[in-house]
Protein backbone atom coordinates (compact mmCIF):
# COMPACT_ATOMS: atom_id res chain seq x y z
CA UNK A 1 0.00 0.00 0.00
CA UNK A 2 1.50 3.29 -1.38
CA UNK A 3 0.15 6.82 -0.41
CA UNK A 4 -0.52 10.29 -2.92
CA UNK A 5 0.90 13.24 -2.40
CA UNK A 6 0.01 16.28 -4.46
CA UNK A 7 2.12 19.36 -3.91
CA UNK A 8 1.39 22.95 -5.58
CA UNK A 9 3.46 26.05 -7.08
CA UNK A 10 2.28 28.53 -6.02
CA UNK A 11 4.17 32.10 -7.22
CA UNK A 12 1.20 34.66 -8.20
CA UNK A 13 3.22 37.45 -9.97
CA UNK A 14 6.26 35.88 -9.14
CA UNK A 15 5.99 32.90 -11.69
CA UNK A 16 6.26 35.87 -14.72
CA UNK A 17 8.70 38.30 -12.69
CA UNK A 18 11.12 37.74 -15.96
CA UNK A 19 8.74 39.00 -18.63
CA UNK A 20 8.33 42.28 -19.77
CA UNK A 21 4.31 42.05 -19.41
CA UNK A 22 3.58 40.41 -16.61
CA UNK A 23 0.17 38.36 -17.48
CA UNK A 24 -2.94 39.48 -15.71
CA UNK A 25 -5.14 37.20 -16.71
CA UNK A 26 -2.70 34.45 -15.55
CA UNK A 27 -1.51 35.97 -11.78
CA UNK A 28 -5.74 36.21 -11.40
CA UNK A 29 -6.50 33.16 -12.32
CA UNK A 30 -3.47 32.09 -9.62
CA UNK A 31 -6.03 34.23 -7.17
CA UNK A 32 -8.69 32.47 -8.12
CA UNK A 33 -7.34 28.66 -8.26
CA UNK A 34 -5.92 29.14 -4.81
CA UNK A 35 -9.22 29.13 -3.36
CA UNK A 36 -10.77 27.02 -5.55
CA UNK A 37 -8.08 24.59 -4.57
CA UNK A 38 -8.46 24.81 -0.87
CA UNK A 39 -12.35 24.65 -0.88
CA UNK A 40 -11.94 21.54 -2.98
CA UNK A 41 -9.56 20.24 -0.37
CA UNK A 42 -11.58 21.26 2.08
CA UNK A 43 -15.01 19.28 0.70
CA UNK A 44 -13.15 15.82 -0.06
CA UNK A 45 -10.87 16.15 3.25
CA UNK A 46 -7.68 16.23 1.21
CA UNK A 47 -4.37 17.37 2.45
CA UNK A 48 -1.43 19.46 0.64
CA UNK A 49 1.56 20.57 0.57
CA UNK A 50 1.42 24.58 -0.59
CA UNK A 51 4.89 25.64 -1.99
CA UNK A 52 4.22 29.28 -1.57
CA UNK A 53 6.86 31.64 -3.17
CA UNK A 54 8.36 33.33 0.50
CA UNK A 55 7.58 37.17 -0.64
CA UNK A 56 3.94 36.41 -0.27
CA UNK A 57 4.00 35.83 2.62
CA UNK A 58 5.05 39.03 3.56
CA UNK A 59 2.05 42.34 4.19
CA UNK A 60 4.41 45.34 3.09
CA UNK A 61 8.10 45.33 1.62
CA UNK A 62 10.52 48.15 1.88
CA UNK A 63 13.23 45.67 0.19
CA UNK A 64 15.20 47.12 -2.23
CA UNK A 65 16.11 44.00 -4.25
CA UNK A 66 19.04 45.05 -5.42
CA UNK A 67 20.84 42.32 -7.75
CA UNK A 68 17.54 40.97 -8.31
CA UNK A 69 17.16 39.92 -12.15
CA UNK A 70 13.69 41.68 -11.77
CA UNK A 71 15.30 45.25 -11.62
CA UNK A 72 15.29 47.45 -8.01
CA UNK A 73 11.88 47.64 -5.76
CA UNK A 74 10.23 44.81 -8.39
CA UNK A 75 7.92 44.40 -6.01
CA UNK A 76 6.27 47.12 -6.44
CA UNK A 77 5.51 47.01 -10.05
CA UNK A 78 1.68 47.22 -11.81
CA UNK A 79 -0.22 46.32 -14.45
CA UNK A 80 -3.16 48.03 -15.77
CA UNK A 81 -5.72 46.61 -13.63
CA UNK A 82 -3.51 44.94 -10.72
CA UNK A 83 -2.10 47.03 -8.00
CA UNK A 84 1.25 45.84 -6.69
CA UNK A 85 -0.55 44.13 -3.65
CA UNK A 86 -2.84 41.57 -5.64
CA UNK A 87 0.54 40.69 -7.85
CA UNK A 88 3.39 40.18 -5.65
CA UNK A 89 1.29 39.61 -2.01
CA UNK A 90 -1.00 37.18 -0.71
CA UNK A 91 -0.91 36.90 3.15
CA UNK A 92 -4.84 36.22 3.11
CA UNK A 93 -4.21 33.57 0.89
CA UNK A 94 -2.30 32.04 2.89
CA UNK A 95 -3.95 32.50 6.29
CA UNK A 96 -6.58 31.16 4.21
CA UNK A 97 -4.59 27.93 3.87
CA UNK A 98 -4.20 27.90 7.41
CA UNK A 99 -7.32 28.31 8.89
CA UNK A 100 -8.60 25.00 6.26
CA UNK A 101 -9.87 22.14 8.57
CA UNK A 102 -7.62 20.03 6.48
CA UNK A 103 -4.28 19.83 7.85
CA UNK A 104 -1.63 21.24 5.19
CA UNK A 105 1.85 21.56 4.91
CA UNK A 106 3.14 25.24 3.79
CA UNK A 107 6.01 24.76 2.31
CA UNK A 108 8.45 26.80 0.31
CA UNK A 109 8.64 28.08 -3.41
CA UNK A 110 11.72 29.87 -2.84
CA UNK A 111 11.30 34.30 -1.92
CA UNK A 112 11.26 35.56 -5.22
CA UNK A 113 11.26 32.44 -7.68
CA UNK A 114 14.73 33.38 -9.34
CA UNK A 115 15.54 29.34 -10.34
CA UNK A 116 18.67 28.12 -8.59
CA UNK A 117 20.96 27.64 -11.69
CA UNK A 118 20.20 31.22 -12.99
CA UNK A 119 23.26 33.22 -14.10
CA UNK A 120 22.58 35.01 -10.95
CA UNK A 121 22.30 32.39 -8.49
CA UNK A 122 25.15 32.44 -6.45
CA UNK A 123 25.45 30.94 -3.22
CA UNK A 124 24.96 33.88 -1.64
CA UNK A 125 21.84 34.69 -3.42
CA UNK A 126 20.82 31.04 -2.62
CA UNK A 127 21.79 31.65 1.23
CA UNK A 128 19.38 35.22 0.76
CA UNK A 129 16.50 33.78 -0.22
CA UNK A 130 16.00 30.65 1.52
CA UNK A 131 17.06 32.83 4.76
CA UNK A 132 14.11 35.28 3.79
CA UNK A 133 11.91 32.98 3.39
CA UNK A 134 12.35 31.34 6.80
CA UNK A 135 11.89 34.53 8.03
CA UNK A 136 8.70 35.32 6.29
CA UNK A 137 7.23 32.19 6.99
CA UNK A 138 8.02 32.47 10.96
CA UNK A 139 6.06 36.12 11.07
CA UNK A 140 3.41 33.94 9.99
CA UNK A 141 3.50 31.34 12.62
CA UNK A 142 4.60 28.86 10.02
CA UNK A 143 7.93 26.06 10.03
CA UNK A 144 8.93 25.54 6.55
CA UNK A 145 10.24 21.71 5.96
CA UNK A 146 9.27 20.88 1.94
CA UNK A 147 11.39 23.31 -0.67
CA UNK A 148 9.86 22.96 -4.16
CA UNK A 149 12.84 24.44 -6.69
CA UNK A 150 11.55 27.54 -9.06
CA UNK A 151 11.00 26.44 -12.43
CA UNK A 152 12.28 22.78 -11.22
CA UNK A 153 15.77 23.64 -11.46
CA UNK A 154 17.99 21.91 -8.52
CA UNK A 155 20.57 23.35 -6.88
CA UNK A 156 22.51 24.38 -4.14
CA UNK A 157 20.93 21.67 -2.17
CA UNK A 158 23.20 22.06 0.95
CA UNK A 159 21.70 25.15 1.28
CA UNK A 160 18.33 23.57 1.70
CA UNK A 161 19.57 21.52 5.11
CA UNK A 162 21.08 24.58 6.42
CA UNK A 163 18.07 26.00 6.56
CA UNK A 164 16.03 23.80 8.60
CA UNK A 165 14.13 22.68 5.33
CA UNK A 166 13.75 18.41 5.59
CA UNK A 167 12.76 17.70 2.41
CA UNK A 168 12.21 19.00 -1.35
CA UNK A 169 10.53 17.90 -4.61
CA UNK A 170 12.89 15.86 -7.18
CA UNK A 171 12.84 15.57 -10.68
CA UNK A 172 10.38 13.19 -11.80
CA UNK A 173 11.85 9.73 -12.99
CA UNK A 174 9.60 9.70 -16.03
CA UNK A 175 10.45 13.32 -17.09
CA UNK A 176 10.34 13.54 -21.16
CA UNK A 177 12.24 10.31 -21.90
CA UNK A 178 12.63 9.33 -24.82
CA UNK A 179 10.84 5.98 -24.14
CA UNK A 180 8.13 7.96 -22.54
CA UNK A 181 7.25 9.89 -25.59
CA UNK A 182 7.32 6.73 -27.72
CA UNK A 183 5.06 4.63 -25.50
CA UNK A 184 3.04 7.98 -24.91
CA UNK A 185 2.34 7.72 -28.97
CA UNK A 186 1.73 4.27 -29.28
CA UNK A 187 -0.29 3.00 -26.73
CA UNK A 188 -2.22 6.06 -25.72
CA UNK A 189 -1.93 6.91 -22.01
CA UNK A 190 1.56 5.41 -20.05
CA UNK A 191 1.12 4.73 -16.32
CA UNK A 192 3.07 7.56 -14.25
CA UNK A 193 5.69 6.07 -11.88
CA UNK A 194 5.37 5.43 -8.21
CA UNK A 195 8.16 6.86 -6.48
CA UNK A 196 10.52 6.00 -4.11
CA UNK A 197 11.77 8.72 -1.72
CA UNK A 198 15.33 8.64 -0.85
CA UNK A 199 17.80 10.40 1.80
CA UNK A 200 20.28 12.62 0.12
CA UNK A 201 23.90 13.49 0.99
CA UNK A 202 22.48 15.95 3.09
CA UNK A 203 20.32 14.09 4.83
CA UNK A 204 17.48 15.81 3.05
CA UNK A 205 14.47 13.55 1.35
CA UNK A 206 13.63 14.29 -1.90
CA UNK A 207 10.13 13.29 -2.89
CA UNK A 208 10.59 12.89 -6.35
CA UNK A 209 7.29 14.05 -8.61
CA UNK A 210 5.39 11.59 -10.76
CA UNK A 211 3.28 13.67 -12.39
CA UNK A 212 2.74 17.24 -13.76
CA UNK A 213 -1.23 17.75 -14.32
CA UNK A 214 -0.70 20.65 -16.76
CA UNK A 215 2.11 19.02 -19.19
CA UNK A 216 1.60 20.55 -22.69
CA UNK A 217 0.29 17.08 -24.36
CA UNK A 218 -2.74 16.98 -21.99
CA UNK A 219 -3.42 20.33 -22.38
CA UNK A 220 -3.71 19.46 -26.07
CA UNK A 221 -5.03 16.09 -26.21
CA UNK A 222 -8.20 17.27 -23.86
CA UNK A 223 -8.88 20.12 -25.41
CA UNK A 224 -10.79 18.03 -27.77
CA UNK A 225 -12.28 15.24 -25.34
CA UNK A 226 -14.76 14.93 -23.08
CA UNK A 227 -13.42 14.78 -18.93
CA UNK A 228 -14.27 11.74 -19.24
CA UNK A 229 -11.36 10.41 -21.70
CA UNK A 230 -8.84 13.67 -20.72
CA UNK A 231 -5.43 11.64 -20.52
CA UNK A 232 -4.33 13.26 -17.63
CA UNK A 233 -7.16 12.43 -15.53
CA UNK A 234 -6.55 8.86 -16.93
CA UNK A 235 -2.92 8.70 -16.09
CA UNK A 236 -3.83 10.40 -12.79
CA UNK A 237 -6.31 7.41 -11.85
CA UNK A 238 -4.19 5.24 -13.10
CA UNK A 239 -1.29 6.34 -10.71
CA UNK A 240 -3.90 6.31 -8.00
CA UNK A 241 -4.40 2.84 -8.82
CA UNK A 242 -0.98 1.86 -8.52
CA UNK A 243 -0.73 3.52 -4.89
CA UNK A 244 -3.74 1.37 -3.98
CA UNK A 245 -1.67 -1.95 -4.90
CA UNK A 246 2.00 -1.28 -4.49
CA UNK A 247 4.05 0.17 -2.21
CA UNK A 248 5.47 3.95 -3.17
CA UNK A 249 4.29 7.18 -3.55
CA UNK A 250 2.41 9.05 -6.42
CA UNK A 251 3.15 12.50 -6.26
CA UNK A 252 1.02 14.52 -8.63
CA UNK A 253 1.21 18.54 -9.09
CA UNK A 254 0.67 21.77 -10.29
CA UNK A 255 0.44 25.68 -9.89
CA UNK A 256 -3.02 26.90 -9.15
CA UNK A 257 -2.69 29.45 -12.07
CA UNK A 258 -2.40 26.04 -14.38
CA UNK A 259 -6.71 26.21 -13.74
CA UNK A 260 -8.18 28.23 -16.15
CA UNK A 261 -11.26 27.02 -17.94
CA UNK A 262 -13.38 25.02 -16.91
CA UNK A 263 -12.19 21.74 -18.95
CA UNK A 264 -9.08 22.87 -16.36
CA UNK A 265 -11.10 22.86 -13.53
CA UNK A 266 -13.40 20.26 -14.53
CA UNK A 267 -9.68 17.93 -13.89
CA UNK A 268 -8.51 18.72 -10.77
CA UNK A 269 -12.46 17.50 -9.41
CA UNK A 270 -12.36 14.19 -11.38
CA UNK A 271 -9.06 13.56 -9.87
CA UNK A 272 -9.57 14.76 -6.61
CA UNK A 273 -12.81 13.00 -6.55
CA UNK A 274 -11.49 10.14 -7.32
CA UNK A 275 -8.70 10.33 -5.59
CA UNK A 276 -11.49 10.53 -2.28
CA UNK A 277 -13.15 7.08 -3.47
CA UNK A 278 -10.38 5.40 -3.71
CA UNK A 279 -9.14 6.23 -0.42
CA UNK A 280 -12.69 5.39 0.91
CA UNK A 281 -12.51 2.24 0.03
CA UNK A 282 -8.81 0.88 0.41
CA UNK A 283 -6.26 1.99 3.27
CA UNK A 284 -4.53 4.80 1.01
CA UNK A 285 -2.76 7.28 2.14
CA UNK A 286 -2.32 10.85 1.43
CA UNK A 287 0.34 12.83 2.42
CA UNK A 288 2.40 15.81 2.59
CA UNK A 289 5.70 15.81 1.34
CA UNK A 290 7.20 16.66 5.17
CA UNK A 291 4.98 13.81 6.32
CA UNK A 292 6.66 11.38 3.82
CA UNK A 293 10.05 13.02 4.76
CA UNK A 294 9.30 12.11 8.63
CA UNK A 295 8.46 8.67 7.70
CA UNK A 296 10.86 7.92 5.44
CA UNK A 297 13.75 9.30 7.99
CA UNK A 298 12.24 7.46 10.91
CA UNK A 299 12.86 4.27 8.72
CA UNK A 300 16.09 4.73 7.91
CA UNK A 301 17.02 5.81 11.33
CA UNK A 302 15.72 2.32 12.64
CA UNK A 303 17.41 0.22 10.22
ZN1 LIG B 1 9.57 43.23 -2.06
ZN1 LIG C 1 7.17 28.06 -9.77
Amino acid sequence: MGSVVISLDAELGWGFHDRPELPEHHIESGRRAWTYLRESFDRLDIKATWAITGHLFLESCRSSHRGHPAGRRCCTRETASLTPERIWFARDRIEAVRASAVDHEIGSHGFTHVHFRHEKMSEEFAARELEASVEAAADCGIELSSFVFPVNRIDHTELLAEHGFTCYRGASPAKSGRLAKLASATIGTPAPPLVEPRVDEYGLVDVPASLFLFNFEGVARSAVTSVGRDPVVKQATRGIDNAVENDGVFHMWCHPHNLRTDRDFERIDAILEYLHRRRLESDLRVETMAEVAERVRSRRARI
